[in-house]
């Protein structure tokens, strides 16, 4: 907690560890509220510490292990370890107890003086109180169940250490606990020996990671748990035992996790050449956990609704999310674990790569198309704004106060865009080349954005230092784009200009290097062959900007055509160009890249909404909605398309999506309104249909959770939900009965949120029936939280207050407070935004609450009132007020000091 104003840590001012450590030996003596940690460490001074490094250049930290201190002589000899709410027990060098006056405890820090200069050991007793630790950050205890979070910096809650990740170590780690409580012990590496002691009272297990790793990337877990087991043979040959460990009696929800990771294992082989490492992988499941998982190298940590899945509990999308997030962790193995990050700038290096990576796994798995869609959707509705808003940041910050607050989407999701723009680049075989080198020249280390970059510029012979800027500049560039056509000529020029908006901190912007993909469709629907004027041949359909303004040429045009841009979203960018609604129906029509397609459904459904949403605050005509109609009607009921793509076609953009474009003087109850009446008309007009398709759509009565089935179910969902929107008595009855003839969570839940939603006079029946299900299960229970928090009444706000005091509802249970503030903030827009402010004071108490004993979630719920500069003034004024009082209130964690002072700034 802040006692002072916290100082920014900025990248310009990395330096290399003034020590490495080279071996580390842990003893933990499990109980819940003392825990001792015994540490040894092999430590010596750092040869290239005093040598200043470029922030170009990677830590080597391979190569320091093995080099002979040349260099030692002039380390400082004062060793600082970082260490937080531990009890020191004893300290001793070289296995002599160091006198007080030797060293000194500070609040955050362990200083040693006169460490001598060639290496010595260091032996540590601390203690620690897992059972206090709610914050969720180091050493604690979930469901009476040891486990432990430690990025980024949550090791040195456990013992004090150099807890960077240019540090690393190889970890020997021996755990004693009660056999009854813990009877599995677990940490990283491989099993190495385990015994009883004290008559079989207690017991321990010893285990050794070989693989040098930063301590961030450390885990352990102790407690009463099942599992299922599996085994995998690599291509190498080698044999590796898989396990999943969760909660007695969840066993049976394991399988598809399993079934995901042996997936994952034979992808990156096929598609990146990686095998794994370790004799066994394991994954443990916790209920109380900050995040989605965590990749610790061989034990990776679950928050259990992304491995618990049974056809009753989990729905589709949470099945899909499993699938996605097992593999994004498998990934990390070699992207983050193998090569991990110099330093927390460095951290779209791992993650950017790694969600590349999760999304390509999806793509290949499942439907190319459809994984586009979503990854562009999600992008859209949460980097965007962010990069449009006072928390603006690049893919690689300059500085931060408080590390938890940069795992952003801008991070993960543009991060990723950046790697994908790069394969677009190079194409795929270039792509793969250059990961190779990255692999070779940076495995075992801790390495940069520069040097992943060197790599593919090496097998590209291509210059990327304009692609650079990319991780240096924050805010979503704008194409301004127009067509020419000459008739005479025969020639189409296409006009870019790249308008890079302001964000805070970066007035000016450079122009960037991006990939362009595009189509030019004739009148006929037929795709042209692009030739530009210069000669210069259009390879895959790409050309490449590089300029603020840029035109090109292209030849053999006869009449003018219709484009087709940024397909399949080949950078990360908002697209602007004057287009009719006749030119949107036509691409909706025509165009052969399905992401464009449903680009174009979403462009013309947005611009329909946005003339409906005026029309409600201004009191005028909207008009009608005929043509969009006419053209979705095209688009829907295209046979050919698979059902998984048509029900992405189906979901239209929603009042979250348009309060983005809209982006200031935003009135929550005229965009309801707005985009309820074009959802209306949609389904008034379309509802024959709709129905048809609802009844004809036939997935087996037996769950399976194949892409095929899914798609069914999405399909059927989607009319479904259409059907709702139009909202006559028979639809009412069809949504209350798909409830009760449902037979599994996909369409349980989604029945359940559209009678929250759409469903007055079903809910309370709905709700208890719901509730009497699923009432033991402290997971799926939440689906039961988020459903009231959906109800679009003005009751809800004392409802979701009410439900807080529910036995399920645990405050410090983050999955629980997601359901419910997460829930309301984002998908009940109206109910939140409320005129008289209620909503924000609610997420302000939620957050002063959260601060108290857990930070990084406090800090993450504030971010939903990031937008707030863009409300209409009234509620702007309310929200401010709130976000003063959160800014003013005693007792800060620097994780919310840093954001609040940021949104208000
Ligand atoms: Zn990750």
């Amino acid at each position: 907690m802040r006692t002072d104003t916290p100082r920014p840590i900025r990248l310009k001012n990395y330096k290399p560890a003034p020590f490495t450590i080279d071996k580390v030996s842990l003893d933990f003596q499990l109980d819940r509220t003392a825990t001792r940690v015994t540490s040894r460490l092999h430590m010596r001074p750092n040869p290239s510490a005093d040598t200043p490094t470029a922030d170009a250049k990677s830590a080597k930290a391979k190569s320091t292990r093995s080099a002979k201190g040349s260099k030692a002589e002039a380390s400082t000899g004062t060793l600082v370890l970082d260490g937080e709410l531990l009890e020191l027990e004893s300290l001793k060098l070289n296995g002599e107890p160091l006198p007080r006056s030797r060293y000194r405890v500070g609040k955050e820090t362990l200083t040693i003086r006169q460490v001598p200069r060639a290496p010595f050991t260091l032996d540590i007793v601390t203690t620690c109180n897992p059972e206090a630790n709610k914050a969720l950050s180091g050493l604690y205890v979930s469901r009476g169940m040891f486990c432990t979070q430690c990025e980024a910096e949550g090791f040195r809650r456990i013992t004090y250490f150099l807890d960077r990740p240019d540090v690393l170590a190889t970890y020997t780690v021996r755990i004693e606990a009660d056999a009854e409580a813990a009877s599995t012990l677990l940490s990283n590496g491989n099993l190495r020996e385990r015994g009883t002691l004290a008559e079989g009272k207690r017991h321990y297990a010893i285990w050794r990671d070989p693989h040098p790793k930063p301590s961030y990337l450390f885990a352990l877990v102790g407690g009463h748990l099942a599992s299922i087991a599996s085994t995998f043979t690599t291509s190498e040959g080698e044999h590796v035992d898989l396990r999943i460990y969760v909660e007695p009696g969840k066993e049976d929800r394991c399988g598809w996790a399993m079934d995901a990771l042996k997936r994952s294992m034979a992808w990156d082989e096929r598609r990146f050449g990686r095998a794994y490492d370790l004799e066994v992988f394991n994954i443990v499941a916790v209920s109380d956990f900050n995040m989605g998982a965590m990749e610790n190298k061989g034990l990776n940590i679950f928050n259990d609704r992304l491995i618990l899945a049974s056809p009753q509990t989990a729905s589709d999308a949470t099945y899909a999310a499993i699938e996605a997030v097992i593999a994004h962790e498998y990934f990390h193995n070699w992207t983050g674990n193998r090569i991990t990050c110099r330093d927390w700038f460095q951290l779209c290096l791992k993650e950017g790569l790694t969600v590349y990576r999760d999304q390509e796994f999806t793509a290949d798995e499942r439907s190319r198309a459809v994984e586009r869609i979503n990854d562009v959707r999600r992008l859209k509705l949460s980097q965007f704004p962010e990069d449009a808003g006072p928390l603006a940041h690049p893919v690689r910050p300059a500085s931060y106060i408080e590390i938890n607050n940069f795992y952003t989407a801008t991070v993960y999701e543009k991060g990723a865009e950046l790697c994908r723009m790069i394969a677009t680049l190079l194409g795929e075989a270039g792509f793969r080349a250059g990961m190779n080198l990255f692999f070779e020249r940076h495995d075992g280390e801790a390495a940069t954005v520069e040097d992943f970059i060197a790599c593919f510029a090496h097998v590209s012979g291509r210059d990327l230092s304009q692609f650079m800027i990319w991780y240096q500049q924050a805010g979503t560039p704008e194409l301004v784009c127009s067509l020419d056509h000459d008739q005479a000529a025969q020639t189409a020029t296409l006009h870019v200009e790249q308008v890079l908006p302001p964000t805070p901190g970066q007035q000016r912007k450079k122009p960037l290097h991006m990939p362009l993909a595009l189509g030019l469709l004739a009148p006929d629907g037929e795709e042209l062959a692009l030739k530009l004027k210069d000669g210069d041949v259009v390879e895959n359909g790409i050309i490449e900007l590089t300029q603020r303004r840029q035109s090109f040429t292209f030849e053999g045009v006869r009449e003018r055509p219709v484009p087709s841009l940024l397909r399949h979203f080949s950078a990360p960018c908002n697209l602007t160009i004057d287009l009719s609604d006749h030119d949107y129906a036509f691409l909706i029509a025509h165009d052969r890249d399905p992401f464009n397609r449903w680009q174009a459904v979403q462009s013309f459904v947005t611009r329909t909404m946005q003339r409906f949403i005026t029309a409600a605050r201004t009191g005028k005509n909207p008009g009608s909605a005929d043509q969009l109609i006419e053209a979705l009607r095209a688009a829907f009921f295209d046979r050919k398309l698979e059902p998984a793509y048509r029900a992405e076609l189906m979901r239209l953009p929603g009042e979250t999506a348009l309060a983005r474009i809209i982006a200031h003087d935003i009135d929550p109850d005229a965009i309801h309104k707005g985009c309820h009446q074009v959802m209306r008309a949609i389904a008034r007009a379309l509802g024959p249909e709709f129905e048809k398709l609802y009844r004809t759509t036939k997935p087996k009565r037996t769950y399976d959770p194949s892409a095929e089935q899914m798609g069914l179910r999405a399909q059927r969902l989607a009319a479904l939900t259409l059907l709702a929107y139009r909202g006559e008595a028979a639809d009412k009855d069809r949504v209350v009965q798909h409830f009760k003839g449902a037979n599994n969570m996909t369409d349980q839940s989604a029945a359940l949120y559209l009678i929250a939603t759409h469903v007055p006079a079903a809910r309370q029946a709905t709700f208890a029936a719901f509730h009497e299900r699923w009432k033991d299960d402290h997971l799926t229970i939440n689906a039961w939280f988020a459903a009231q928090a959906m109800v679009p009444t003005a009751s809800t706000l004392e409802r979701i207050k009410t439900l807080q005091r529910h036995a399920l509802y645990s405050a410090t249970t983050p999955n629980n407070v997601s359901a419910v503030v997460n829930t309301f903030a984002t998908v009940n827009p109206v109910q939140f935004n409320r005129a008289d402010g209620e909503g924000y004071a609610f997420l302000a108490d939620e957050v002063l609450k959260a601060n108290a004993f857990n930070p990084q979630l406090a800090a993450r719920l504030m971010t939903q009132l990031r937008g707030w500069k863009t409300l209409e003034p009234q509620r702007r004024k309310r929200a401010q007020a709130e976000l003063k009082r959160i800014a003013k209130a005693p007792g800060l964690s620097n994780d919310v000091f840093e954001i609040v002072t940021k949104m208000l700034d």
